[in-house]
């Protein structure tokens, strides 16, 4: 065609997996064939994390590796790497801690000081092992969480597939807290405490957004807010100074989603001053209003 406008299509398709709504939106002459394999691969890495999870749980302290599928090595892997930097602040040995806080659940509860004791047993990125497609956890009773990460994870698999397909204009949207544009898009940061309200509007260009609060999921006791991201040092909600974090991550970084996603936990974990010191290159953080609004 010369000097004509060609309409591409575009596919738009959302679905409730990996405990969110997963939105893909793809133009291109591919767009269908990218979303649905987007969707298929998507699906099999949710029951690859379930799997893996219960088989490494299951083994553990029995001094056995357990095989592991490529996607979920790659997961605790990059978790593992990220352990390290943030000295600590990311870890997804965390699970003990989250099972007894239970936020989110219908067991959700404050835990007595003697419980909180014990749990940090069980809570630690050195009982995590892992080798040539195996994963090994040394000590039975630690427990696997990956919800800090997989959405990210998720995205780059299918930011991957969206470029094998020569995609250029797209959304990929797990829930709006963790998002990758593809080419040129406007996206607005919700006020988490007023959800009709923007915080500010960004405009990114292929680069990858997650955003961590004290918001999706928390319950009030006695005045005080209990939220689902937990400080492994004391395996409690982590005291924070915003109330929530926002990073990107520019498309070019290797997984960007994936260090995205780790990073908005992170940050909200270790507080932006902290953070300063383990940023790779290519991730900024952006903070919404410094004020603190009342539980
Ligand atoms: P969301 O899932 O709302 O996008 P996050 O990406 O910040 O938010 O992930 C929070 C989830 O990560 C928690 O619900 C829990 O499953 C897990 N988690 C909590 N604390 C930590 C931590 N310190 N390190 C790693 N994962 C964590
Ligand atoms: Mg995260």
């Amino acid at each position: 065609m010369i000097g004509g406008c060609s309409e591409l299509p575009t596919c738009t398709r959302s679905e409730i997996l990996m405990g969110t709504v997963v939105t893909l939106k793809a133009t291109g002459s591919d767009s269908q064939a990218a979303v649905n394999e987007s969707f298929r691969r998507i699906a099999e890495l949710e029951q690859n994390i379930f799997a893996d999870v219960s088989a490494i749980e299951s083994a553990a302290g029995n001094g056995d590796f357990v095989k592991i599928s490529a996607d979920v090595y790659k997961i605790l892997e990059t978790a593992q790497k990220y352990s390290v930097l943030t000295d600590g602040a990311f870890d997804v040995t965390i699970g003990a801690a989250v099972e007894l806080w239970g936020i989110g659940s219908e067991n959700q509860r404050v835990p007595s000081d003697d419980e909180l004791a014990a749990v940090k047993n069980f809570v630690g990125f050195e009982h995590l092992h892992l080798r040539d497609g195996e994963a090994q956890l040394d000590l039975r009773g630690v427990k696997l969480n990956v919800g800090g990460i997989a959405k990210g994870y998720g995205i780059d698999i299918a930011r991957k597939i969206f470029a094998a397909h020569g995609i250029r204009d797209g959304l990929i949207d797990f829930g709006t807290s963790t998002i990758f544009a593809v080419g040129r898009k406007k996206i607005g940061i919700k006020n988490p405490r007023a959800s009709n309200e923007l915080v500010g509007v960004i405009e990114l260009e292929n680069c990858a957004l997650s955003t961590s609060g004290d918001y999706e999921k928390f319950f009030v006791a006695d005045g005080r807010r209990y939220h689902h991201i937990i400080d492994p040092k004391t395996c409690a909600p982590a005291v924070s100074e915003n109330f929530s974090v926002s990073v990107v991550v520019d498309g070019d970084v290797e997984n960007c989603a994936t260090v995205a996603d780790i990073l908005s936990t992170a940050v909200f974990v270790a507080g932006s001053e902290r953070a300063e010191k383990f940023l790779p290159a290519g991730a900024e953080i952006i903070l919404p209003k410094k004020v603190r609004p009342a539980a």
